[in-house]
């Protein structure tokens, strides 16, 4: 089947003009002026209006947690659910983090992961691989990722999944064989446990001990010493969900090195300052992220460096919890699972922050969504970028507009929401998931349509 989406304005990473878009089955067939889809037949496609809307190729949200069980429980959202609202905030592809438990190969780890989403997913997804223990038998099997299509990996640097700096640095130098590209959770898990202890000991057990507990120097120091590992190791690496500026500057001086250093950040860290865990009662619970919510001045570094391209993607790190979940550690912070919902608005927020608000173009929206995840999680350019013979993932967004994000409009599967009240002047109308129309007038009518995604080699 033919389609056409008419009188939109394309959006692409380095520019934006007006074009019909025809789409044949699954793929883009041209991009252009109204008489040059004629030639093509476009007459005779079904056609779809776009008039005084942007279109965005389908976003990439390469930082999703779905399904995961963590702090004694597990995540409110699964494959289905999360997919399922992520399509519906204009997300086509999503990256979740498989996890290697201890004991497991990362066969096992992968399969596990299969087991949670395929056949559940409303958009395409993929896996990253979390290692957390390294053998002679585990370095020999990241070769058998990446012929899988896991060609992206993940590492912490706290949590029980943390791996030491020895391990880090084999692991770099393992990648680097392979082509592969890891993204590393940085935080200093020594600083953090003993100023927990200290917290405890001194009775602060709640909510605001949890930022006071992970301060921007202990992010800021993990950084750097990865980026002092990767250096060594020769090899570029992914710094995900950066929050501030003590970590940001880090980032610089080590490209000033002459590293590539790829950099991700979320919408929580653009948009929310630590003030959100002095709330009265439990609400400040809701806000638990690690790293956590910082300062304003961290804020505007961030989107400084989003414009200028210093950080080159935005996710969201989607992991929620109800606020029933979360109140499992009311009565002691460290006990509060970490994490925040977000697929489902990351497209909005940006551009009514971003675009509207004149911090970002809207080509840069491109980049961070679209066009840099696609190119760095070897995606590009089936995805990323509406362009002929590219899938057909668009995203039809209506600018203009007065919405309010709620709790009760959401469909991810939480009683909260993070931004509940937010006043966003886009709207995600129609979104394509390769050529079929799976979110009509916002609302998802073609849900289970997600396949899984073979990805290459990282080229950004
Ligand atoms: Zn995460």
């Amino acid at each position: 089947m033919r389609q056409i989406i008419k009188g939109g304005t394309v959006v692409t990473g380095s520019g934006s003009f007006p074009a019909d878009v025809l789409i044949e089955g699954e793929k883009i067939l041209a991009v252009g002026t109204p008489s040059e889809m004629e030639r093509l037949g476009g007459e005779e496609a079904v056609a779809v209006d776009a008039e005084g809307c942007l279109l965005f190729p389908g976003f990439i949200d390469a930082h999703t947690h779905f399904d995961l069980h963590v702090a004694g429980t597990v995540t409110a959202d699964d494959f289905a659910t999360g997919t399922k609202a992520a399509l519906r905030g204009g997300t086509t592809s999503i990256i979740d983090f498989g996890t290697q438990y201890p004991g497991e190969s990362l066969a096992e780890g992968l399969k596990n992961w299969h087991e949670k989403a395929d056949g559940k997913c409303s958009c395409d997804y993929g896996f990253h691989m979390s290692i957390t223990e390294w053998t002679p038998s585990v370095c020999e099997e990241v070769q058998d990722m990446m012929d899988q299509g896991i060609t992206s990996f993940k590492l912490y640097m706290t949590y029980d999944t943390q791996v030491d700096d020895e391990t880090i640095f084999k692991i770099l130098r393992r990648l680097k064989e392979v082509g592969g590209i890891t993204g590393v959770h940085c935080e200093n898990s020594g600083m953090i446990a003993a100023l927990q202890e200290e917290a405890k000991k001194a009775g602060r057990l709640g909510v605001e001990s949890h930022p006071a507990t992970r301060p921007d120097a202990a992010e800021a120091e993990a950084i750097g010493r990865l980026l002092r590992l990767a250096e060594v190791a020769d090899v570029p690496v992914v710094v995900v969900h950066l929050t501030c500026k003590a970590g940001y500057d880090v980032i610089m001086e080590a490209r000033r090195r002459g590293q590539r250093v790829y950099t991700e950040t979320c919408p929580q860290y653009l948009l929310m300052d630590d003030s959100l865990y002095s709330l009265p009662g439990t609400e400040g619970l809701k806000y638990v992220c690690a790293p956590p919510l910082r300062k304003k001045e961290d804020q505007d570094c961030l989107w400084r460096a989003l414009e200028d391209g210093t950080i080159q993607t935005v996710s969201t790190d989607h992991c929620s919890f109800t606020t029933g979940q979360k109140l499992l550690g009311k009565d002691d912070f460290t006990k509060i699972p970490g994490g925040m919902p977000g697929v489902e608005t990351r497209g909005t927020l940006l551009y009514t922050f971003g675009v509207d608000a004149g911090r970002i173009s809207k080509e840069t929206m491109c980049r961070v969504l679209s066009e840099n995840p696609a190119k760095l999680y070897g995606l590009y350019p089936k995805k990323g970028v509406i362009a002929p013979g590219s899938d057909a993932d668009i995203v039809i967004l209506r600018t203009g507009v007065s919405d309010t994000i709620t709790a009760a409009d959401q469909i991810q599967n939480v009683d909260y929401a993070p931004f509940e009240g937010t006043k966003v002047t886009g709207c995600i109308e129609r979104v394509f998931l390769r050529g079929t129309q799976a979110v009509k007038d916002g609302q998802v009518v073609e849900p289970g349509l997600g396949r899984f995604l073979e990805r290459g080699k990282y080229e950004l």
